[in-house]
């Protein structure tokens, strides 16, 4: 994807093009903003336009996108740039420790860890990019981040780290302070709802709103939803079953659980699909696989309490779900606001919970219960 496809953070990538143009890149960048915005297909951009073979998009601090090094990085395979995601071992899901170092006693791993693989010359490009995705807790630990520190106090010139949060107060400290800010930006609903009309032509004019309205702001997650059916299917069902099940009762909170248990099994509705573990060759387990689907689900259930919020404050002028609206609005009067405060706060902290690893069915029962208020 050539720079001029990103959509929404033009400032941010007109001033990565001039660092590379005037060399001033540095060795560690943090990419901070809401998920979904850019970041990641920013970063990869970035490495190609630091590894480009075309002079002439050199030269402006572009890539070419059809030499051998972008090719190379666009498969995944270019062996100076490099992405290190979470991978699931012994039920924690990290960025683990010996992909940043070597053991003690232990002997490295292939590819070699980051630190190591630093102090090598680029073996095919002029410079080695590591991108760390996320660079926040818990899925960069204290351990693997301060083995990380080590080579972002000396960085060997051909290095660039970059660092990608939505949550940069969860990164830790002394990473953040070694690293060149660099901000990304919510899109506004007009920009949204273009790029959906240019990327995803085929969607009909009620759900493309009703997405733009869901992304609030997040281009790159609205496009993904709207070339995924199973995930808009998965939103309608999930709506639905809120919408019919409300407000109130233990039969409808256990009911609820149990439906999102069902959906968040359902592996395509993975947003980002094709993320391939760092650790072991075999697919992910089921709960990983429900654990990787539970934010965009719990995500949904809290677009929807926003809404009855907002509908409850007489004030529904700019909801979410604008394909839901007479059925919100129904509801929003039944419910009081005081319950939906608590109800959002709720969904929030079950995400978080969910994220650090609690068991996934007991976390909804008790989301459930809680927000339908069953004493
Ligand atoms: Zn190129």
């Amino acid at each position: 994807m050539p720079f001029s496809d990103i959509i929404g953070q033009d400032n941010t990538i007109a001033w990565l093009q001039r660092a590379i143009v005037e060399g001033t890149v540095g060795h560690a960048l943090l990419f901070y903003g809401p998920e979904g915005c850019g970041k990641k297909v920013t970063a990869m951009s970035f490495a190609k336009a630091l590894n480009c073979l075309d002079e002439a998009h050199r030269a402006k601090g572009d890539f070419c996108d059809v030499c051998r090094a972008c090719n190379l990085i666009n498969r995944g395979n270019h062996p100076d740039v490099r992405l290190f995601t979470p991978a699931t071992t012994g039920g924690k899901t990290v960025i683990p420790i010996d992909a940043i170092r070597t053991k003690s006693g232990e002997s490295p791993t292939h590819p070699l860890p980051l630190r190591e693989d630093a102090q090598l010359k680029p073996m095919e490009g002029r410079t080695k990019v590591y991108i760390l995705d996320p660079a926040n807790r818990p899925g960069l630990q204290e351990d693997a981040g301060n083995s990380l520190l080590l080579t972002l106090e000396e960085p060997p010139n051909h290095v660039v780290i970059i660092l990608i949060s939505s949550r940069p107060n969860s990164v830790l400290p002394t990473l953040v302070s070694r690293c060149r800010p660099v901000r990304f930006n919510l899109s506004p609903r007009d920009a949204v709802r273009n790029a959906l009309s240019t990327n995803a032509p085929d969607v009909d004019d009620i759900t493309a709103e009703a997405i733009t309205g869901m992304a609030a702001g997040r281009v790159g997650w609205a496009i993904a939803v709207a070339q995924n059916p199973a995930v808009l299917k998965t939103r309608q069902e999930l709506m639905d079953a809120i919408m019919s099940y409300l407000p109130r009762g233990r039969r409808s909170a256990l009911k609820l659980a149990k439906i999102m248990h069902d959906l968040s099994s359902a592996a395509e509705i993975l947003i980002e699909p094709g993320e391939e573990e760092t650790g072991g060759k075999k697919g992910p387990s089921e709960d990983q696989i429900r654990r990787r689907n539970m934010p965009e689900l719990l995500d949904i259930v809290a677009s929807c309490w926003r809404d009855l919020m907002i509908c409850s404050m007489g004030e529904p002028t700019s909801l979410l779900n604008t394909d839901y609206e007479d059925r919100i609005r129904a509801i929003a009067g039944i419910i009081s606001q005081a319950d939906l405060r608590t109800g959002l706060h709720e969904i929030m902290r079950t995400k978080l919970h969910i994220e650090r690893n609690a068991n996934i069915d007991l976390s909804l029962e008790r989301l459930w219960m809680t927000i339908l208020c069953v004493k």
